[in-house]
């Protein structure tokens, strides 16, 4: 069997292993990502990103593209099902 010697061997493909190898790409330093699952996982209808994985993303230089495709949320409000009225708003920010 051969065998290969690597500096930075990151355990798992999801955001964080993928973040943490490409933050070390654009530094020039070589990492092996593994991943136990076969396949990609295709749940879930939205994701939603809060002002600090902005900047994460922004800071692995991905940011602007992703952006491209968001909608961006400029508040909520939530409303009871049993009376119909609004039992709170939440303004948030809209400076990124
Ligand atoms: C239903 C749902 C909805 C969510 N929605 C949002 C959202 O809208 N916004 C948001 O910010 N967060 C959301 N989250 C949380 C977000 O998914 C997690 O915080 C994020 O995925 C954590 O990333 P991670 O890379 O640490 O772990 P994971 O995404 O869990 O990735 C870990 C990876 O490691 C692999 N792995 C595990 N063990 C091994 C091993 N021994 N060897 C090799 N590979 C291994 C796994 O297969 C997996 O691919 C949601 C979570 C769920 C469950």
């Amino acid at each position: 069997m051969e065998s290969r010697v690597e500096d930075i061997v990151i355990v798992g493909a999801g955001i964080a292993g993928l973040a943490t190898s490409l933050g070390l790409h654009s530094l020039g330093i070589r990492s092996l990502v593994l991943e136990s699952s076969n396949d990609l996982r295709v749940t879930g209808f939205a994701l939603t990103i809060w002002t600090n994985g902005w900047k994460a993303l922004d800071t692995l230089g991905i940011g602007n593209i992703l952006q491209q495709e968001h909608i961006q949320l400029h508040g909520n409000v939530t409303t009871s099902l049993l009376t119909g009225q609004q039992t709170s708003t939440t303004a948030l920010a809209t400076a990124m």
